[in-house]
């Protein structure tokens, strides 16, 4: 078997590796590298394979990073079947529109610069109507099923407690009289993460592709989500002052509206609206809401069997049109408000920024990880003053970071469970910076003794 790393081996965003087995090829993710404009749209443009050799793709997970240039490579001509969990397949519904329609905004933005020095503009690489072949490709499958992706690789989703739908990709692979277990561990969440399952242990493999985002740092303990939330909320009320809260569509969101949701139930906090002011926001939620077959023991326990929506809830509206969220902006008594994007860089939370950044009674609290550069870094950061839509804003509001939100695991939360899996061979280390791929790439050879650890980069490829 041949793997080859297309994206996202020495960089946290996307997320392509190619698997060459017994004359076909297996693609895992298909994520659109992110980060600076121009730059990631001719990192994004170069097909390092022909999209239509591709037999198969396997889909670990819903993120952009990691399903963003589905349209893309369907558009240039893949006709496979996308494999995915059901979750992950509603997911990119909503998620592979708002990406495209980013896209189409983004290609208007290059095409702007490029005009301004006499240049050809450049078209999206995907745009809205690209989204819709796309999805008819998908076939989903539930967690613990085994399927044949292509002769001689079976496959079998089990959960990586990463966001909802997320996968670890059990392979097994027989080539010739050869047969050998392999593990794309996709992203790796982290035990008592809210809503989620934890993720499941893999006993054995011979091979391993595993992330490493945080390789070398820890994370605040998940535990302290209740508590820190509870505290922050009511100091926060406290002085009278709105909190606004820059949260991904995906996951940080529902979690934020979980967390409060118990809190509320339990009168620890007292009962002040909240208001969810994103329309990707509230779709994705209601994907949550489709899919009870994700959630963890305690969704059941504490809400579910008592015939209660865990997203739903007397005190939380989901602001849909653009009248009923400017008119937040009138508010006077305290409220917290769930916005996004998360890195602050466009949408409606630069709106609740604007408005809330200098009153000295708010709170902004950063639930999420900050780009260098991005707007939601350097309020973190207190590089005061601020430019929203051009105009200067002085940080007068407090902010808070948690990091207990995190949805991938901590260095020694990634340690332990690639310690638990038996017979390793080879490790990939994928996913993730320089300094983090090393520390992770070290332990596993100094302390696991497994013989061959890998650091792959862009277009490597290896026989296996
Ligand atoms: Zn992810
Ligand atoms: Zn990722």
């Amino acid at each position: 078997m041949q793997l080859s790393f297309l994206g996202g081996a020495d960089e946290v965003t996307g997320s392509k590796h190619l698997l060459e087995v017994n004359g076909y090829r297996v693609l895992l993710d298909c994520g659109l590298c992110q980060g600076h404009r121009w730059e990631a749209y001719q990192k994004n443009k170069e097909l390092l394979v022909e999209p239509s050799k591709i037999d198969a793709l396997i889909l670990s997970h819903a993120h952009i990073d990691h399903s963003g240039l589905i349209p893309y490579y369907v558009k240039s001509g893949f006709k496979g079947h996308i494999h995915s969990t059901f979750a992950t397949r509603d997911l990119c519904q909503v998620m592979l529109l708002d990406s495209a329609y980013i896209a189409e905004k983004d290609a208007e933005y290059i095409s702007q610069k490029l005009a301004k020095n006499k240049l050809k503009p450049v078209p999206a690489l995907s745009t809205v109507a690209d989204v819709e072949p796309a999805l008819r490709l998908f076939h989903a499958v539930n967690y613990n099923r085994w399927f044949e992706a292509v002769p001689g690789v079976k496959v079998c989703f089990v959960d990586a407690g990463h966001v909802l739908g997320s996968a670890i990709v059990l392979l097994e692979i027989t080539e010739g009289k050869r047969t050998f277990r392999m593990t794309f561990s996709g992203d790796l969440g982290r035990n008592g993460l809210p809503i989620l399952r934890d993720p499941t242990i893999v006993e054995q493999s011979e091979v391993l592709i595993v992330e490493s985002t945080y390789g070398n740092r820890e994370h605040e303990p998940v535990a302290n989500i209740r508590e820190n939330v509870k505290k922050i909320i009511n100091d926060a009320i406290g002085r009278g002052g709105k909190i606004i809260i820059p949260a991904f569509a995906l996951e940080r969101t529902q979690e934020m509206i979980y967390a409060l949701h118990q809190l509320f139930e339990a009168n620890e906090i007292p009962e002040i609206p909240i208001y969810v002011d994103s329309p990707l926001a509230t779709n994705v939620t209601e994907v949550f809401q489709m899919h009870p077959e994700c959630y963890d023991q305690e969704v059941f326990q504490e809400f579910l069997e008592k015939q209660s929506n865990p997203f739903g809830f007397g005190r939380l509206t989901y602001v849909t049109t653009k009248e009923e969220s400017m008119a937040l902006n009138g508010l006077r008594e305290p409220a917290i408000i769930i916005s996004a994007s998360g890195m602050c860089e466009a949408g409606r939370i630069l709106h609740h920024l604007k408005n809330n950044l200098e009153d000295p009674r708010n709170t902004i609290l950063l639930v999420g990880y900050m780009v260098e550069g991005t707007l939601g870094y350097k309020i973190q950061e207190g590089l005061s003053p601020v430019h929203i839509f051009g105009d200067p804003y002085e940080i007068k509001a407090k902010v808070i970071k948690m990091d207990e939100f995190s949805a991938h695991a901590g260095a020694s939360e990634l340690r332990a469970w690639i310690g638990q899996i038996k017979g390793l061979k080879k490790v990939f280390l994928v996913h993730g910076e320089k300094s983090a791929r090393e520390a992770l790439g070290e332990y596993i050879r100094e302390q696991l003794h497994v013989p061959e650890v890998n650091l792959p980069v862009l277009k490597d490829s290896y026989q296996v």
